[in-house]
């Protein structure tokens, strides 16, 4: 739709530049929600790794932290809903074309594993990359408890890092 609208502003020219004006700004828009959309994601997966690490941890050491466990559940939940927030203000175009990227990502990510390997093997040597977000642990403000560093919260105190 948004291709068609350009198209025609291209051939009828100057005297639409208020509605060219326009489109630039559906555009912006469209990118915005797109990138809300990916923050979202990115969020909702980290949600629910750290989700499945906690859940798996527990019952590999016998333990239960329902409260804990529900802090995830529910910071999953408000993911959730904003990305249906998101979607529900986008077009049909806009929804179509994000849930075939979605698919697609999906697919791939697969090959993605060896190339983490990789880096973690020569970590000593890569001087360019400071910041490494997988596996890197953070120390709770709260009560000081080593925990992983993509944790939404102490799985000591429970404190929302
Ligand atoms: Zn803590």
């Amino acid at each position: 739709m948004f291709e068609l609208d350009i198209e025609m502003l291209k051939e009828q020219g100057l005297q639409l530049v208020d509605s060219a004006k326009k489109t630039a700004q559906d555009l912006a828009d469209k990118g915005k929600n797109k990138l809300d959309l990916l923050n979202q994601q990115a969020r909702l997966s980290k949600a629910q790794r750290q989700l499945g690490a906690l859940v798996y941890s527990l019952h590999k050491a016998g333990e239960e932290n329902p409260a804990l466990v529900e802090k995830y559940i529910n910071a999953v939940a408000e993911v959730e809903k904003a990305i249906e927030e998101i979607k529900a203000n986008m077009t049909d175009d806009e929804r179509a074309e994000v849930e075939a990227q979605e698919t697609a990502e999906t697919e791939e990510a697969p090959a993605e594993e060896p190339a983490a390997e990789k880096t973690v093997e020569s970590e000593e040597t890569i001087e360019e990359e400071p910041v490494h977000l997988r596996g890197e642990t953070k120390i709770c403000p709260v009560c000081k408890a080593e925990v992983d560093g993509d944790a939404m919260f102490c799985n000591h105190c429970g404190a929302q890092l």
